[in-house]
């Protein structure tokens, strides 16, 4: 079978089985599964609460919410225009998020609000090992605290995350950014430190040192990364109370057993992210090795026309990247689900009791496999053990008149007679299975 159809590049099929794509192994549904639930408990742990957004918001969020000059919202958008409003398909989800708190007023719950989400974000990069079109993001928000125990809360449930799958050969650098304040006295300082060296800089860095000269502190560039190794460092023009809060931050990492490395060049240059900032890599993932990256943005729900500062700390994380680090790890992911059972029918008669029967496993709970296309009692058992269950059924005419059958356990070719009635209570009891809830 076939089409002239295509998946578009930088996008992906998840398909009960793991394939490989080009050199990248993507992961099966079942694989996704089991990722996407473990997140979710290890975020039950810290009782972080879930949130879902829309896949696509007015443009005018994103750019306010990432900021109008960022690769993201000038080169980066799937936007589209309906009926004279545009919209895009979300590139991230913290102004998502963020949008939703202020519009339900979730600080009227009290306390402090810890949200998570889980779900396929867009930008139109350039597809390459762990950087795709569509691709998904999990992270969480904590708004509402303007303390380094939330940042920190933030880190301690990332890196939770990561350990969860066994995962421990990463990175986690950490700086501060101070107030916006510092931020724009400290580009001026590093313009005027950049400035004699303009003409080894690269064409981007250039014109980088007009526009945004943060950006060229994380170059990839040998020779510019000596240049910038004796820049002006952004601790110095930091405010004491961001200062003291940092101090806090790392004391707190310390007391949890959170290993960490300062970077005086990790920065951030939208104008919303204060004080502390992080990211983490893997030295395992190749060209593109940030996992998550995160920090505070309290200055971000004035960017979204909230009347009041809002604190916010959180992080976002690629689960794309979390793959490809689970599988540097060498950690195991559940093999696709088997069905309990599979049951065969010998015969007219055998087929409708077969039919009717699996009605009634399933609704006890158990899985039940079965042919749908009539076929021979042959092609039957060849799909049995395609499907691989542990146990199979085989009824015909004399079964129907015994009113039992024989359950054949597949591991061990042995068998043994189970009345009808007492088939669901038995393979429960054999697959383990509790009892279902009426
Ligand atoms: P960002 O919102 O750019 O800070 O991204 C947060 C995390 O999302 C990164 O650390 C990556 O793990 C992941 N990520 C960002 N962009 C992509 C992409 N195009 N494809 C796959 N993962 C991505």
């Amino acid at each position: 079978m076939s089409t002239s159809f295509q998946n578009i590049k930088g996008t992906f099929d998840i398909l009960p089985d793991a394939y490989r794509d080009g050199g990248t192994r993507i992961a099966s549904s079942a694989e996704w599964h089991h990722v996407e639930s473990t997140i979710r408990d290890v975020m039950a742990r810290f009782n972080i609460e879930e949130v879902r957004t829309p896949i696509f918001e007015p443009t005018e969020l994103v750019a306010r919410g990432i900021g109008e000059h960022t690769d993201i919202v000038t080169k980066e958008m799937f936007a589209f225009e309906r009926s004279g409003t545009n919209y895009v398909l979300r590139p991230e989800v913290t102004a998502p998020v963020m949008r939703a708190f202020l519009q339900h007023h979730l600080e009227q719950r009290g306390g402090v609000q810890k949200l998570f989400y889980i779900g396929p974000c867009f930008r139109a990069e350039q597809p390459q090992k762990g950087r795709y079109r569509q691709f998904h993001q999990f992270g969480i928000e904590i708004v509402g605290a303007d303390d380094p125990r939330a940042d920190v809360e933030g880190i301690a449930v990332m890196m939770a995350v990561y350990r969860a799958f066994g995962i421990d050969n990463m990175t986690l650098r950490i700086n501060t950014l101070g107030t916006p304040d510092d931020r724009a006295a400290y580009v001026d300082a590093l313009r005027d430190y950049l400035e004699p060296h303009r003409d080894e800089l690269s064409e981007t860095s250039q014109r980088r040192l007009e526009k945004n000269p943060l950006r060229i502190l994380d170059t990839k560039l040998e020779h510019e990364q000596e240049i910038v190794q004796d820049a002006p460092r952004l601790i110095a023009f930091v405010d004491d109370e961001s200062r003291r809060d940092y101090d806090a931050a790392k004391a707190l990492l310390d007391d949890i057993g959170i290993d960490y490395e300062e970077d005086p060049f990790l920065v951030r240059g939208l104008d919303y992210y204060t004080r502390l900032t992080y990211e983490l890599e893997s030295p395992d993932l190749g060209a593109q090795s940030a996992l998550a990256g995160g920090g505070r943005y309290d200055l971000l729900a004035q960017a979204l026309g909230s009347s009041d500062p809002v604190p916010a700390t959180g992080f976002a994380a690629g689960m794309e990247r979390l793959f490809l680090a689970i599988e540097a790890a060498g950690t195991d992911l559940p093999a696709p689900p088997k069905p309990d059972v599979f049951i065969a029918a010998l015969g007219d008669e055998a087929e409708r009791w077969v039919f009717r029967t699996a009605q009634t496993l399933r609704a006890e709970g158990l899985s039940v496999a079965l042919d749908l296309k009539g076929r021979s009692l042959k092609a039957q058992m060849k799909e049995a053990n395609r499907q691989d269950a542990p146990y199979t059924l085989i009824i015909g005419g004399n079964e129907l008149d015994a009113g039992s059958a024989q359950v054949k356990e597949m591991a061990s070719g042995e068998q043994v007679e189970v009345a009808f009635e007492d088939l669901a209570a038995y393979l429960k009891q054999r697959n383990e299975i509790a009892p279902q809830a009426a």
